[in-house]
């Protein structure tokens, strides 16, 4: 009887995405491990947090990494840091920004709901381009002695309408201006974790309790160390905007453990096992009106395939009919649907053991008529 059992909590198989709301992703047993040992000894925060982030700076080839309690946390101290640098009197008066450096420049066509993020921090947003196209004289128009840095969010949703990151990049470094990059989501492929900050980002936010598999609640800002200086002072232990966001030693570990055993997987055979969940949807789900097809890349443009399936106009089912039945049925399985609705998702990137097996038998019934 486990804690779920015991409240009455539904467990759900996540065919789905890393989304927050059913629980990001699942800790290896390396992860679970290392944060039970980190529970059972005091130990000082912030010289976990100083060698823990040069452990995951050098295992990410980046010059410094600072640890929160995930990617929206993240872009929140690193919009902080852009803002006080080392400066703690301007630390301590944060969310307050007035005679602060105040303003945040963002593609209009990459507003979402994680700006939210950002705004927290007391600044103002200044919108650049419309969600067709913008251009180079825009962004810099937009940044004065008030910018404290540019925001950029990585998503190939996000990528039309945007100017390429390096094109961002190079204004910054013209203006003096960092840039930030929410890259919370974009893994695989490993590269990224270097990827923009070789490109000459200055803060990259990827979130813990995605596809690194770390503790939902953890995070990670990686790049120069002058910055991961200034992130420290407006972060937890210290009395700061970020105190309210506090990563826990079992967190900090746990996040650790979850990037080393990310780095040394072989993501090329992850990468062949989901080809071969995707291609045995495909030859499973073979019924008169249901056509399987491989989606590539990822939701977000990560390198990895999905399932599309299709229910015909003669099928009896609509993919919304399927996806509701899977989600009513036990277990609960959740899947996406395709943007016109026409077609239901399956993403194996969070499946484990026989969940494929389940979901390949529930779909069976659903489309012989057999589930009631
Ligand atoms: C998931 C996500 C976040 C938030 O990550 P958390 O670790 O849950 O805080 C921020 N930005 C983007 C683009 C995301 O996909």
């Amino acid at each position: 009887m486990n804690y779920y059992d015991k409240l009455g909590i539904k467990k759900l198989i996540n065919a789905v995405d890393t989304y927050t709301i059913i629980g990001g992703s699942t800790m290896p047993d390396e992860v679970i491990n290392a944060m039970v040992d980190a529970s059972k000894h005091f130990v000082n925060l912030d010289q976990l947090q100083e060698k823990a982030g040069e452990h995951i700076a050098s295992l990410t080839k980046n010059e410094g990494a600072y640890i929160t309690s995930g990617a929206a946390a993240g872009l929140a101290i690193s919009t902080a840091a852009c803002i006080t640098g080392t400066n703690p009197a301007k630390a301590e008066q944060l969310p307050n920004t007035s005679n602060l450096k105040s303003e945040v420049i963002i593609h209009r066509c990459q507003r979402n709901g994680y700006d939210h993020a950002i705004r927290q921090v007391g600044v103002k947003l200044v919108e650049i381009g419309n969600v067709d196209i913008t251009y180079t004289w825009q962004l810099e128009n937009a940044i004065n002695d008030r910018t404290a840095c540019i925001v950029y969010f990585m998503a190939s949703v996000f990528s039309k309408g945007a100017l390429p990151l390096s094109e961002v990049i190079r204004i910054g470094k013209n203006y003096g201006i960092p840039v930030i990059v929410d890259a919370a989501a974009q893994l695989p492929p490993v590269e990224n974790l270097w990827k923009y900050t070789h490109m000459g980002a200055d803060l990259v936010v990827f979130s813990g309790g995605k596809t690194l598999r770390g503790p939902q609640s953890s995070g990670v800002v990686l790049g120069k160390k002058e910055l991961v200086e200034a992130c420290k002072i407006n972060g937890n232990p210290n009395h700061s905007l970020g105190r309210s966001m506090k990563v826990g030693k079992e967190e900090m570990v746990g996040l650790l453990a979850a990037i080393e055993r990310y780095i040394n997987l072989d993501h090329q055979k992850i990468t062949n096992q989901l080809e071969g969940m995707v291609s045995t949807f495909q030859k499973k789900l073979n019924f008169p009106g249901v056509t399987v097809v491989r989606l590539f890349p990822g939701p977000v443009g990560q390198t990895y395939p999905r399932a599309l399936v299709r229910f015909s106009q003669e099928s009896k089912y609509s993919a919304i009919d399927v996806k509701v039945k899977l989600e009513n049925g036990d277990p609960c399985i959740i899947v996406g649907l395709t943007e016109d609705k026409s077609g239901v998702i399956i993403n194996p990137l969070n499946l484990q053991n026989n969940e494929m097996d389940i979901i390949i038998n529930r779909i069976t019934k659903i489309v012989l008529n057999d589930d009631e």
